[in-house]
């Protein structure tokens, strides 16, 4: 179908092809950012269905990002502890999800209540007059040209059809993302075929706090205390049961009835899905990009398919912005796929192994794991790789656009900078991100020449980012805007990748730490 796009009704930077969790998010990394958005999003009221449940520190780092962070944060419940338990019921391995700490600013486990979430990142989009939601819109059609993309929806109350020119689309359509198909673009993976019943609800009075993985052969289930007085069950439908069995509340009072009594629950929404471990061809189409479950979608194991969504949001949003603004060249896009694919691959090849612990499929193998698992942990640096949730992906990239090109065992280019809490000159105390801002940042230490200070200043301007001298004590208001590194990590993480100015790109990787003298290196690398 052809858009014709000297007759588009609208002209913007962005077009945004639905508007869950992931595109919303996007649309307000964008608007914060001032790119002019236009989010296209089929239905007329948000789903307002719990799917996804849990998150991680990365993802509350990026909701800081948004500015939104407190707002969301307040209808989260911070998981403290996770357990696995075997057929019998004993405890096999545990998490200690409360005292894990890599450094990022949050504990690494939240969970959430979606709808919630996703009101608190549609009224965030009401904040930038350059950003616009259009729902009941549903996206039809698109054509690209070399400087941009034309696309068609239709407005489901009235019929009326219409086109809108966007530089860039960003198909945040979900799992049957339409954008991709309309691109032939195939996914490519493992379906991963067990289908599971998900049940969410409230219970009536006290209920205990817990987050249990039952490995039990005879009905794997996942059992969690939710945000907002929120619970989630969760069974795997073992072979011969049907949708339409599982799905009946006389069925759901049975499956509940281990772990709580029924009667005391109100069953808000009970759906068997079946999750699929699967990958699009490409992420890109000329100016075309996937992100969430449009580009990849993964088992549920440990709570990642929204995060990974929001990793994309994260990693693509400023990219974008500087091109639209011409800081950079549209080169810098390539970037998208060849730091978030191998990534997201890493996380779906963990989530398959850990569902294949989680799923034994016979009493003999379970207790064995069960034996094995333990005994295992009885080895002190075991069982703390698996107490400090250590088994969990790192954020890093490889490969990308980074000084030297990407992450090495020697360097830290590629990996996601620290956010410990600082001193600002006025005495109140924030994380990093607050007190450096959205666009690029460079800290160096305080006790550098004043020569290098200037050329490190001179490097945030050119970038149009701050300059942070990081002081290991007080901080005045002096020439140079300055944090206290009151937790001593700065100065550790300086110290220890030998270093004394670190560039942080928009998403909080490292874009490069070197020594004062090699500034101009850096700055040759970042083209400014
Ligand atoms: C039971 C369950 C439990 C889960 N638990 C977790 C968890 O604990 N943690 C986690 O991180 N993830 C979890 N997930 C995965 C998570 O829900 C998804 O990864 C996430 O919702 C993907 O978000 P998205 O915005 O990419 O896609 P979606 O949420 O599918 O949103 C896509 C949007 O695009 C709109 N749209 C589609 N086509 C068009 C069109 N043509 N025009 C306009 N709009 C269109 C849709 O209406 C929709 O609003 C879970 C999923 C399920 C089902």
């Amino acid at each position: 179908m052809v858009c014709d796009k000297q007759q588009a009704d609208m002209e913007v930077d962005v077009i945004i092809s639905g508007c869950g969790p992931v595109g919303a998010l996007t649309c307000n990394l964008l608007g914060s950012l001032g790119v002019r958005t236009l989010v296209l999003e089929q239905d007329l009221a948000p789903h307002g269905q719990p799917r996804a449940f849990s998150c991680d520190d990365e993802a509350l780092r990026i909701y800081q990002a948004t500015g939104l962070g407190p707002e969301l944060q307040k209808d989260m419940r911070e998981n403290r502890f996770a357990e696995y338990v075997g057929e019998t019921g004993k405890r096999f391995a545990e998490v200690h999800t409360g005292t894990a700490d890599f450094g990022f600013g949050y504990s690494p486990l939240w969970f959430f209540h979606q709808p919630l979430v996703e009101g608190v990142l549609r009224d965030g989009m009401a904040r930038f007059p350059h950003v616009k939601l259009q729902v009941g819109a549903g996206v039809e059609a698109l054509e690209q040209d070399g400087t941009g993309v034309t696309v068609r929806y239709r407005l489901s109350q009235t019929g009326e059809v219409r086109t809108v020119r966007g530089r860039y689309l960003l198909a945040c359509d979900g799992a049957r993302s339409g954008v991709r198909k309309a691109l032939g673009i195939k996914m490519s993976g493992k379906a991963y075929g067990e289908p599971w019943l998900a049940v969410s609800g409230r219970v009536e009075g006290d209920a205990p706090e817990l987050c249990r993985f039952v490995c039990d052969p005879n009905r794997p289930a996942f059992v969690a205390t939710g945000a907002v007085g929120q619970f989630r069950w969760e069974f795997m439908l073992m072979p011969g049961e049907t949708r339409e069995e599982m799905e009946r509340p006389e069925t759901i009072k049975k499956l509940l009835a281990p772990y709580i009594d029924p009667e005391r629950v109100h069953v808000e929404r009970a759906q068997v899905y079946t999750f699929h471990c699967l990958n699009a061809a490409r992420w890109r189409d000329g100016n075309v990009f996937l992100l969430g479950d449009a580009a990849h979608t993964m088992p549920p194991f440990m709570g990642q398919g929204l995060v990974s969504g929001m990793r994309d949001a994260s990693n693509l949003a400023w990219k974008i912005q500087r091109v639209v603004r011409g800081l950079a060249p549209a080169s810098l896009l390539d970037t998208y796929e060849e730091e978030r694919r191998p990534h997201v691959e890493a996380v779906q090849k963990l989530c398959v192994r850990v569902g294949h612990l989680f799923l034994a499929r016979n009493s003999w193998v379970a207790g064995a794991r069960d034996m094995v698992m333990r005994a295992l942990q009885r080895i002190p640096r075991v069982r703390r790789f698996i107490q400090d949730f250590e088994f969990k992906q790192p954020p890093m990239h490889e490969r990308g656009y980074y000084l030297g090109g990407g992450h090495t065992s020697e360097s830290p280019e590629g990996t996601f900078f620290i956010q410990p809490k600082v001193r600002l000159p006025t005495g109140q105390e924030v994380l990093l991100d607050d007190a450096i801002g959205n666009d690029f940042a460079v800290l160096c230490r305080a006790n550098a020449p004043a020569a290098q200070v200037a050329a490190a200043r001179g490097l945030a301007e050119a970038l149009g980012g701050r300059l942070l001298a990081v002081q290991s004590t007080g901080v005045d208001g002096g020439d140079v805007p300055a944090v206290e590194d009151i937790t001593g990590k700065l100065g550790d993480w300086f110290s220890r990748h030998d270093s004394d100015v670190v560039v942080l790109r928009p998403d909080r990787f490292v874009f490069g730490a070197v020594k004062a003298e090699r500034l101009p290196e850096l700055r040759d690398a970042l083209g400014v």
